[in-house]
């Protein structure tokens, strides 16, 4: 079933409000206590909503295979980005909202002042980080809390920090290292056909698709990106070994990031390169022995592994779509990269990296089996449990490492996800129901997570997730939410 036809099936029009009750660190809006912005509305609620003026237009995708337009707004307060207040609006042919979600504040109280200017405030991070990388500083709004802040970023190579420092004292809110990584991955010797995605230039071939959108470099077993663009005299990759110049690696990045390239584009009507317009950049053999693999904002980047646990950390393509995926989130609705909010960004780009395997044909519910000689893999949606991850919302971690559990947490809507695909009850028999989820399959519910998931607001907790996701569900909203049920996403949680 397409996705037009699961809005299109949206019949009775009830207003879906999330209260938010999750224990976040982050100062999120939407905690009890603060105003209540978030909505996921459908039906005649969402036809009625009208974009709020202080709300500025960020992006619009044309979403063919959906017959939708989504445009993003972000929410304003004089300069200041209001934290949290990203509002997704769907739209018809006919220009007929049929699905909104999102956040908006009408009624901010703000509690301090701008005293510092955005260079001031980086010089604060830069004592703690060093000046080295790429910076980026926003001003923002908490609209829970009223302060004024500065969202200063830093890119390096492999690390991504965001910092939010109070615009009037200058003291240090929020910490957190954004940089999506995963592990490390490489090459288990399958022939896989380049015809397209090299090009020859001046006396060799280079790693360049025909059409620009994939591009791969060797980083030479260097710690720096991007490297050199992968090179080839006669364009037969074959050159083997697990370290730089071995071409398995460059392969696997290559090939796998066009797998999931024309998957977005042919699924979901996402084109990465209206975000992107460098295309997909990838680096391969990424430092010595190094067993990680990530998106750092801008490319993708891939250690050879150790050779014991992990082989090349690119030779898996549910890694390769799993760190890709997080580019897509970048590019939508920006999951912040800690507690809730980044569980779900890892829970989606899981969902999503596993879709993409099913669709090359590979499927299965464990996450970078394939570059793992020993081990079945690091995670599994079918029983997260497996692998000391949550299966239930009553068992998540609450501690501070990993983000706040991001890669932890993620286990609760990875298994939301296999239950809704599956049917069944939660692997976990202490918090399985004791009623069957009812499942409606990949296509339809890998469909409604990518509409659902990237209108999310940035600072989504679980009880957002699943309000939007009920929002774009059409005739399977039952299903939906009976999976969240069994996961523990429920009424009693969320409200609704
Ligand atoms: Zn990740």
């Amino acid at each position: 079933m397409s996705k037009r036809t699961i809005l299109a099936l949206v019949a009775v029009a009830v207003l879906v409000v999330s209260s938010t009750t999750a224990g976040l660190m982050n100062p999120s809006p939407a905690l009890a206590g603060g105003p209540v912005g978030f909505r996921a509305l459908k039906g005649a609620e969402a036809a009625a909503f009208r974009v709020p003026a202080d709300a500025n237009r960020v992006s619009s995708a044309s979403m063919a295979r959906y017959g939708l337009t989504a445009e993003r707004y972000q929410q304003y307060y004089g300069k200041a980005l209001v934290l949290g207040a990203q509002l997704t609006v769907y739209r018809d042919a006919k220009g007929t909202n049929v699905a909104v979600i999102g956040a908006h504040y009408p009624k901010l109280d703000v509690r301090n002042q701008v005293k510092l200017n955005a260079k001031a405030a980086q010089s604060i991070v830069t004592k703690k980080l060093g000046a080295d990388g790429e910076w980026f500083v926003d001003l923002m709004v908490d609209p829970e809390t009223g302060i004024y802040f500065y969202r200063v970023e830093n890119q390096r190579f492999d690390s991504r920090w965001f910092y939010w420092v109070d615009a009037q004292s200058g003291a240090v809110l929020n910490a957190y290292n954004g940089l999506t990584d995963g592990y490390g991955i490489g090459v288990l010797g399958d022939v896989k056909d380049l015809t397209g995605l090299t090009t020859y230039v001046s006396g060799a071939y280079k790693m360049i698709s025909a059409d620009g959108r994939q591009t791969t470099y060797d980083a030479g077993n260097r710690k720096k990106l991007p490297g050199t663009l992968a090179s080839d005299s006669n364009d037969i990759w074959d050159l083997a070994g697990r370290t730089s110049p071995g071409q398995h690696a460059l392969v696997d990045a290559h090939f796998y990031a066009r797998v999931t390239d024309n998957y977005y584009l042919g699924t979901h009507s996402f084109n990465w390169l209206a975000y992107y317009p460098q295309g997909m950049v990838s680096s391969a053999h990424l430092g010595r022995n190094y067993a990680n693999a990530y998106w750092n904002g801008s490319q993708m980047a891939y250690g050879d592994g150790d050779g014991v646990t992990f082989i090349e950390m690119c030779g898996d393509l549910d890694v390769v779509a799993h760190e890709l995926s997080h580019g897509v989130t970048d590019a939508t609705s920006d999951l912040i990269y800690s507690y809730e909010s980044g569980a779900l960004n890892e829970a989606f780009s899981d969902i999503m990296g596993t879709s993409i395997e099913f669709y090359y044909g590979t499927g299965n519910w464990t996450i970078g089996e394939d570059i793992m000689p020993t081990d079945d893999g690091i995670r599994d949606m079918a029983d997260p449990t497996t692998d000391g991850d949550p299966s239930h919302y009553a068992d998540r971690y609450t501690g501070t490492s990993d983000g706040g559990g991001v890669h932890t947490n993620s286990g609760i809507a990875n298994h939301w996800f296999y239950l809704l695909v599956n049917g069944g009850q939660n692997a976990n028999p202490l918090r399985a129901s004791g009623t069957d989820v009812v499942g409606i399959g990949l296509s339809a519910a890998e469909q409604i997570v990518f509409l659902a998931f990237t209108g999310l607001p940035e600072d989504a907790s679980y009880c957002d997730a699943r309000a939007a996701t009920i929002a774009v569900a059409g005739s399977y909203a039952a299903n939906v939410a009976d999976a969240w049920d069994e996961v523990g996403v429920d009424v009693a949680l969320c409200g609704q």
